[in-house]
């Protein structure tokens, strides 16, 4: 798609912005940010995920020169995006890329997926990149390949990634995927995608929201939902204890807000069903309104420094 069948999509897309800034509570008893939702080429597309899942606003998540799609869908549905920006953290140009995004408007740095390792130079740089510019930085850990040869991503997380949190206090991180959501539990050695079964308490993910100030919990993808679902009486008081650096995202593909098309071979029951509005009823079960209203809302918004 070129960039006038861009536009003409995004004018195509009869919208409604939000009036008066206020957001609707709507059927999740508070208004909704997915603060992990990739940036679809057509931009009816992306108004079609929120509107279906009862959702008011979402960061899209970008890579490389997206400013005229986000500039599009921005002046087409005035208040309800906002948008990270990636770039590919092996390339020398990165730190340039990534610096003139965040010029153009960009709040974040992210996602950031790449095969390297969590504490390796290509993304220690991005960190400090990051503190530079006051910008938080969304990661994707991974461990365990979800298809032969599909490869591991910011790796060493649960041995190495408290280093860095010492090593970068001023940078703001968001933490994000399989293993960063299977070290809910103490009990994760990389032996599954998604583990399930009762958390050992005392699992890194959750000590370390608790001893840094500087990490968030991003709790998109089967992996955030999962971590939620798989034992009721851990995800209550985990949400308790972290309702200040937790945040709702999807990073769901699904077509319409009601799961139309999605699919994930590493999670054959989520077929057809809607990621954002399965995790959405999730903490709408297990967290008080206050609580769900800070991790659905509030603590976005706080985080990114963006008018509620
Ligand atoms: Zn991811
Ligand atoms: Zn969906």
């Amino acid at each position: 798609m070129n960039r006038r069948e861009f536009l003409e999509t995004v004018a195509a897309a009869a919208v409604l912005p939000i009036a008066g800034g206020q957001a609707p509570a709507g059927e999740w008893g508070s208004p909704v940010f997915d603060l992990h939702f990739h940036l679809r080429p057509q931009a009816a597309a992306n108004l079609a995920h929120l509107d279906g899942a009862g959702i008011a606003k979402a960061n899209l998540l970008t890579r490389g020169g997206a400013l005229d799609q986000v500039k599009a869908i921005d002046a087409a549905a005035p208040g309800r995006f906002i948008w990270f920006t990636s770039a590919d953290v092996t390339k020398p140009d990165a730190e340039r890329t990534l610096t003139q995004a965040v010029k153009s408007g960009a709040q974040g740095f992210g996602e950031m997926k790449f095969h390297v390792a969590a504490d390796g130079p290509e993304l220690r740089r991005m960190y400090a990149l990051a503190a530079d510019l006051r910008v938080p930085i969304l990661i994707h850990f991974q461990e365990v390949d979800h298809t032969p040869n599909e490869g591991t991503w910011s790796t060493g997380y649960a041995k190495v990634f408290e280093s860095i949190l010492k090593a970068y206090p001023n940078t703001t991180f968001i933490g994000h995927a399989d293993a960063f959501w299977a070290n809910v539990s103490a009990d994760y050695h990389d032996e599954a995608v998604y583990p399930g079964g009762p958390v050992a308490r005392g699992g890194v993910t959750d000590r370390w929201l608790a001893d840094y100030a500087n990490l968030f919990g991003d709790l998109s993808a089967v992996s955030g939902n999962n971590a939620l679902a798989r034992d009721p009486g851990f995800s209550s008081d985990f949400l308790k204890r972290h309702q200040d650096k937790l945040l709702f995202g999807s990073d769901c593909s699904c077509r319409d807000g009601h799961g139309a098309g999605y699919s994930n071979p590493a999670a054959p029951k989520m077929t057809g069903k809607c990621v954002a509005r399965e995790t959405l009823s999730q903490l709408k079960r297990s967290a008080s309104p206050a609580i769900m209203q800070k991790i659905a809302w509030g603590n976005a918004h706080r985080l990114l420094k963006i008018p509620a």
